[in-house]
């Protein structure tokens, strides 16, 4: 760190407002344009292989760089070296490969804090982005970019969770809360695929990929009147770009009862839906409350399963460049919230999330996982413990309506009766129920149960749950 102090390469204050920028240069490799932005969108939004337009002119983000290295003789070929070899940039991970977590090998987790894991492995390293630069240090027309979409995963505390500083929230039957100070959360962007980035360890040239073969014909990300040859990117690494930061949190756990409720946290299932809808409206509800900006706050769900039992914790935090208190502040009145957060889920008449209720252009990443009626599942299943009723025999008989014509190509014929929907193939006949998706799914002789998540936003795996039963 010392020696970039003395090369004016970096500010000497620490991580300013946590910002980075993207800086354009023109032919003469002096800076033209800085693009700022918070880290917490510019590690999706930056990310190398993604494009940005600047003054009408499209770039492809090609690289990580930072603006006065490549001035010197000495530092003109290999800016980036002194970035990656610095230990607040370059962080090395371990997780756990039972249950997600992941963390900051400088904390030394022996065990997993969230399953008790004890063969935790580790993860390609986190490197925190200095500044970003266009491919080839140069703009790029739109007919020739093929842009390679990542983004940053949701945001994840990695701290280990007391569980003596939890205590019940009032008048609910499987809700408790903490305030937890100096949670570290670590947000990460793991590239396309989960292959991460190919970064060269010298000048800074990345694209997503684990393969070096990424870079063979990208060229430095600036100009340098020192560097005249082309980087042959002989030195890479592969990395996943993010960073880390400390905050207090407030944390509602959800105890789960895995004989009733379904836990599975596939992306499509009730508990993803429910976990991510409750959060977002929660989210909403304590903005529009303090009335302060959406930005300003982060939520967030994670499932953990332990000796203990199931949970799945909502939680939320102030957004890195907030850091005002308003998670924290609102312990003192979570009922409050809570009954807010319900009207807001309870107050609308879509049939999963709209624009009235749950989505805007913030939250556009998580739209199809929106449901406000699995939240409300979730929200009754903490405050009252009971589950969402059975389905009517009506509503039944709509939801598998809509299969019915393409069950007929499969060979199965649908007949519905006054109280049982019949499925019959080559094979034999069954009764076919639909069950909340919320539930542990049933079991019984002679019967498919196919959930009520799956008929409407997973047609194709009702279809075959239906036609692998017969
Ligand atoms: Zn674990
Ligand atoms: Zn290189
Ligand atoms: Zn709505």
């Amino acid at each position: 760190m010392d020696a970039l102090y003395e090369e004016g390469i970096i500010p000497t204050y620490s991580f300013p407002k946590n910002v980075v920028s993207t800086y354009i240069s023109d032919i003469n490799g002096k800076v033209k344009y800085q693009v700022e932005r918070g880290l917490d969108v510019a590690v999706g939004e930056y990310a190398p292989g993604r494009a940005i337009v600047v003054d009408k002119t499209t770039y492809q983000i090609g690289g990580l760089y930072y603006p006065g290295g490549e001035r010197s003789e000495k530092n003109a070929a290999s800016p980036a070296k002194a970035f990656i070899q610095d230990a607040s940039y370059r962080k090395r991970i371990r997780t756990c490969n039972q249950c997600g977590w992941f963390g900051l090998e400088e904390d030394n987790p022996s065990t997993c804090p969230f399953c008790g894991n004890k063969a935790l492995t580790n993860m390609l390293p986190m490197l925190r982005p200095w500044g970003f630069a266009p491919r080839n240090a140069t703009s790029i027309e739109t007919a020739q970019l093929n842009e390679e979409y990542s983004a940053t995963q949701q945001p994840l505390y990695s701290t280990l969770p007391n569980a003596d500083d939890v205590t019940v929230v009032n008048g609910c039957a499987n809700i408790r809360m903490a305030v937890r100070s100096n949670q570290r959360i670590i947000m990460l962007n793991k590239g396309v695929g989960g292959k991460g980035f190919t970064i060269c360890c010298d000048c800074g040239a990345a694209m997503p990929g684990d393969d070096p073969v990424v870079l063979k014909d990208i060229l430095r990300p600036y100009r340098s009147r020192f560097a005249k040859t082309r980087c042959k990117h002989t030195d890479t690494a592969n990395v996943n770009l993010g960073y880390d930061f400390v905050t207090d949190m407030l944390v509602l756990e959800f105890a789960l009862d895995r004989q009733q409720i379904d836990i599975n946290p596939m992306r499509n299932s009730w508990l993803n839906r429910a976990g991510q809808s409750l959060a977002e409206g929660l989210r909403l509800a304590v903005c529009q409350e303090l009335d302060i900006e959406f930005t300003e706050l982060v939520t967030g769900y994670r499932v953990r399963q332990n000796r203990a039992g199931d949970f799945v914790d909502i939680y939320l935090y102030d957004s890195l460049s907030s850091g005002a208190g308003y998670a924290v502040s609102i312990e003192s009145s979570i009922r409050q919230l809570l009954t807010k957060t319900r009207e807001l889920l309870d107050g609308c008449t879509c049939d999963s999330a709209c624009h009235r209720c749950l989505k805007h252009y913030r939250n556009q990443h998580i739209h199809n996982v929106l449901d406000r009626k699995a939240a409300l599942d979730l929200l009754n299943w903490g405050e009252t413990g009971t589950r969402a009723p059975a389905i009517s025999y009506g509503n039944q008989q709509h939801l598998l309506k809509s299969l019915k014509q393409i069950l007929l190509l499969s060979g199965v014929h649908i007949d519905v009766g006054h109280e049982t929907v019949w499925a019959e193939g080559d094979n034999g006949k069954k009764k076919v129920i639909v069950y909340p998706a919320m539930w542990t799914k049933p079991a019984e002789e002679n019967a498919i149960f196919v959930s009520d998540v799956y008929l409407k936003y997973a047609k194709p795996y009702a279809l075959k749950t239906i036609v692998d039963s017969l």
